[in-house]
């Protein structure tokens, strides 16, 4: 398992290869970001965004949290890093995609159907049960239809939620209606490395 001395040494092969081979780009970089697309992955380890779509710094401008979520507008809680991420990257970066991305074994969501941080206190899971209060009403919608095994379901639900709580900000929606905007959904399999994205005809979710 890696600790801080072998990112170092990651860092260092980073230095002698990477950065060598594309210093051109980074000097290119050091001068603004243009990203056009927007990605919100969960901050589960396994899903890397750069990865998984195999981009480049510079490419895309990315957010991650717990269970990939993205909480409805609310002007009344300004100390939101979800809100400021989307703000920069829509009005400020122009981004003309946001791509959602949830994935196959999501802790976020396995601890919405188990109830595993329930009333947990702050400092053992508390925030993140508060978190996930975002998910309650979809995640009981889920039970009642396909049980409470039913991972796969939520995660998807989840990735749907998120994209209707990125209408509910007016400078998204706005965007989205004069074309200027797409939003996506995706759904990342671990064990395949595969990449399901969500057809809005028939609001399932496929596989590429
Ligand atoms: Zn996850």
């Amino acid at each position: 398992m890696s600790n801080f001395a072998t990112l170092l040494d990651g860092y260092h092969e980073f230095r002698k290869e990477d950065w060598e081979q594309h210093r051109d780009s980074w000097h290119e970089l050091a001068k603004g970001q243009h990203p056009k697309i927007m990605v919100i992955a969960c901050s589960d380890s396994r899903v890397e965004p750069a990865t998984v779509f195999n981009t480049v710094p510079g490419e895309i401008f990315v957010l991650r949290n717990v269970a990939n979520l993205v909480p409805p507008d609310d002007q009344s809680n300004r100390l939101n890093g979800v809100s400021a991420a989307l703000e920069y990257a829509v009005t400020q970066l122009a981004v003309t995609d946001i791509v959602v991305m949830g994935h196959h074994e999501c802790g976020g969501v396995a601890a919405a159907l188990t109830h595993k941080f329930d009333h947990a206190s702050l400092g053992e899971g508390g925030y993140i049960d508060h978190w996930l209060h975002l998910v309650a009403e979809t995640r009981d919608a889920v039970v009642a239809q396909h049980g409470d095994q039913a991972t796969t379901e939520l995660e998807q639900a989840l990735v749907r939620l998120s994209l209707d709580n990125l209408r509910s900000f007016p400078w998204i929606a706005a965007r989205e209606a004069e074309g200027a905007l797409t939003l996506h959904g995706a759904w990342f399999s671990i064990a395949d490395g595969r990449v399901y994205t969500l057809d809005t005809g028939s609001d399932a979710f496929r596989q590429n």
